[in-house]
């Protein structure tokens, strides 16, 4: 890219970052980093701002607030600054429930990763004639400040990219859901359900127990009473109540997903 900008005006966008990286931006801009020395000044308006720094890896909830605020800076050159793995690629919440899924033709359902980023919004502005201008991607989770100064000092022509551009592809990750004798849709409801009893910590080992339990029952011939017996004999020898409760209430509602599962009927999933 060839350098233009010499004085520019950013906005600062956060569409779901954990916090991590927006505290490293506003590391940059306070006095100890001090980017102003670069000429970049933070605006309280996109309407002003040539450059939209942005952390984050594209919640649906910031969605549609993104997608005003980039509509809303001025068309030219609407320069913009991914900041953090998140904003690059989805970092660590690739594929994850809160995040925006693009509707590309020919592609639905639990195969077709959430895969995040500010990429995926740009691709809709795109699609919709919305000009915009280069976008400068700075990883990290989240980027030190000097990594940032060195994305910034690129995005105004003060040093040379020294990395090459790589087009992200299904074909290089294949995603799948894994594959387990017991359906993934179920394993994971149960496992959010669980969270609301016992909070993250504890339901893995629990839900583990519960599953080698399914894997046995399923085995017999009648799944349903080898599942309340075994459940049974389950809480008696741990002899605690809680878990006792955990275990029930586990298998009313695998029983409730299977059953709805097997009938192709509408229901909840605690997702
Ligand atoms: S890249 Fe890391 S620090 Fe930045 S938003 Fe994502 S998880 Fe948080």
């Amino acid at each position: 890219m060839k350098p233009k900008l010499r004085s520019i005006w950013v906005f600062h966008l956060n569409t779901g970052s954990c916090n991590g990286c927006d505290i490293e931006i506003i590391d940059v801009l306070t006095p100890f980093y001090d980017v102003e020395r670069f000429g970049i000044k933070l605006v309280g308006s996109p309407r002003h701002a040539h450059a939209l720094l942005v952390s984050g890896p594209l919640t649906r909830q910031a969605y549609y607030g993104a997608k005003e605020t980039i509509k809303a800076m001025p068309p030219q050159p609407r320069v913009i600054v991914a900041i953090g793995t998140c904003t690059c690629s989805g970092g660590i919440f690739y594929d994850g429930y809160p995040i925006y899924r693009r509707p590309e033709s020919g592609r639905k359902g639990l195969e077709y990763p959430r895969k995040g980023g500010i990429n995926e919004l740009l691709a809709d502005l795109r699609e919709e004639g919305e000009p915009i201008g280069p976008v400068i991607y700075i990883p990290g989770c989240p980027p030190r400040p000097e990594e940032i100064i060195y994305g910034i000092a690129q995005l105004v022509g003060l040093v040379e990219k020294r990395l090459s551009y790589q087009e992200y592809s299904d074909d290089i990750v294949k995603f799948r859901l894994p594959e387990g004798p017991i359906e993934e849709r179920i394993r994971l409801t149960l496992r959010e359900r669980l969270r609301h009893l016992v909070g993250y910590l504890d339901r893995e080992r629990i839900l583990e127990d519960f599953m080698k339990l399914v894997e046995q029952a399923e085995k017999s011939e009648n799944p349903r009473g080898e599942l309340a017996r075994l459940v049974k004999e389950y809480a008696a020898k741990c002899g605690d109540v809680r878990l006792a409760f955990c275990m029930a209430l586990l298998e009313s509602e695998y029983w409730r997903v299977r059953d709805a599962l097997d009938a192709g009927k509408e229901f909840v999933y605690w997702i």
